[in-house]
């Protein structure tokens, strides 16, 4: 007889050889597997397509759809704990899985973090600041809301956006019919425009048993709504340094989080100096954190990989004086051969075969290792 599963949410220690189930198959499930082998560790990625880049790299794959709940029992069976790369993936499966083996981080991280709504109401309730917000689910209330926010203003789908997707700009009233179309019948967020000076993400670790670990503050550059730059140290005041790391762990531990998760802020500079607005909750290893890869002492996935493992985390702290990551979109990697010529460059590719335009195709770190301001 099969040994009875672990109740729901115990404090399950990884012993090496154990087995991490990872939902989703993209870059970031294939760096956590990369990491866990690294460790003695195997993945099992689940994912439903075919060229799944995390698939190459891992000791199992089950491919299937998130609702083949006879797919997903063997996966918990065959498992010691469940991950995901990916907040896309249905809280229905998540809680499917809990019952049967421990997910880290859980449903409820997951459930918040996939709703733009309960993440504004999250961070407002542990006294952090965000843009002005309002629900918003016909174009009746998008004109109320705009009444009350004003303009310029960002219309959001409260689920299932990323990248800029499911996004509208709106600057004049006559733009809402346009802006609600867009919605297609999604409710959604109304959020006032906010006049930031840079964008900063921190991306920090929960261990099983409440520790608490952060990478520096990451500065991040955005084209065409996709992440296009990250560098460390992030130009901020010691203080809002110290403040979003801060609000990052007050946010972890109201969601009771094991694992990495990424924060990300506006920076506003006003007559106080910098503050601090709170954009999004990323319920996983983060973008804007593949620079501890070669930048830190700890890389984001191997930090993870420890977390939900139930180990000792480990330390944060950056190699040198600084790190950039740039990421390499659609064609942006066909130059790989060039970047392989710069001694300064450690280059990331995640084995996807086609480069199509917006995709994700690797990312390359530099390392600064003087005293001197990023170019
Ligand atoms: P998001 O999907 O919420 O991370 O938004 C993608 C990008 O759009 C952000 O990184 C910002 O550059 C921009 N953006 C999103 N919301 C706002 C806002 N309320 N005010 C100004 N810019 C925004």
């Amino acid at each position: 007889m099969p040994a009875p599963p672990p109740p729901p949410g115990s404090a399950t220690v990884l012993s090496p050889g154990a087995t991490i189930g990872i939902l989703g198959g993209g870059q970031l499930g294939r760096m956590l597997a990369l990491s866990a082998a690294q460790l003695g560790l195997n993945c099992h990625i689940f994912a439903p397509e075919a060229d799944s880049p995390a698939f190459g790299v891992a000791a199992r794959h089950t491919r299937a759809g998130y609702d083949d709940e006879v797919a997903l029992a063997g996966f918990a069976s065959a498992v010691d704990v469940v991950t995901f790369e990916f907040e896309n993936v249905p809280v229905s499966t998540v809680r499917f899985l809990e019952a049967r083996v421990p997910v880290r981080p859980g449903s409820k991280a997951l459930g918040v973090a996939q709703d733009r709504l309960a993440e504004k109401q999250l961070a407002r309730s542990l006294k952090a600041t965000t843009a002005a917000f309002a629900s918003v689910t016909s174009h009746a209330e998008l004109v109320a809301a705009l009444a009350v926010i004003g303009l310029p203003a960002v219309l959001k789908t409260t689920r299932l956006g990323y990248d800029g997707k499911g996004q509208a700009k709106l600057t004049a009233m006559a733009g809402s019919e346009a802006a609600w179309a867009a919605m297609r019948g999604q409710p959604a967020i109304l959020e006032a425009f906010v006049r930031f000076r840079c964008e900063v993400s921190v991306v920090a670790a929960r261990g099983l048993d409440g520790s608490f670990s952060a990478f520096d503050a990451t500065e991040n550059e955005h084209r065409h709504h996709m992440l296009h730059r990250s560098m460390v140290p992030a130009t901020l005041s010691r203080p809002c340094a110290d403040e979003a790391v801060a609000t990052t762990r007050r946010i972890a531990e109201a969601l009771d989080y094991v694992g990495v998760l990424g924060v990300e802020f506006f920076v506003c500079t006003g007559e106080r100096g910098d503050t601090l607005v709170v954009n999004e909750i990323a319920p996983r290893v983060h973008n804007s954190g593949h620079w501890t890869m070669d930048g830190a002492v700890t890389s984001q996935f191997e930090q993870h990989v420890r977390a939900v493992a139930g180990w000792p985390l480990g330390s944060p702290a950056l190699l040198g004086t600084g790190a950039e990551m740039l990421n390499l979109i659609g064609d942006d990697a066909a130059d790989w051969q060039g970047i392989l010529q710069d001694p300064s460059a450690r280059l990331h590719l995640y084995g996807k075969a086609e480069a199509r335009p917006g995709r994700k195709m690797g990312h390359v770190n530099r390392l600064r290792t003087e005293l001197g301001s990023h170019s």
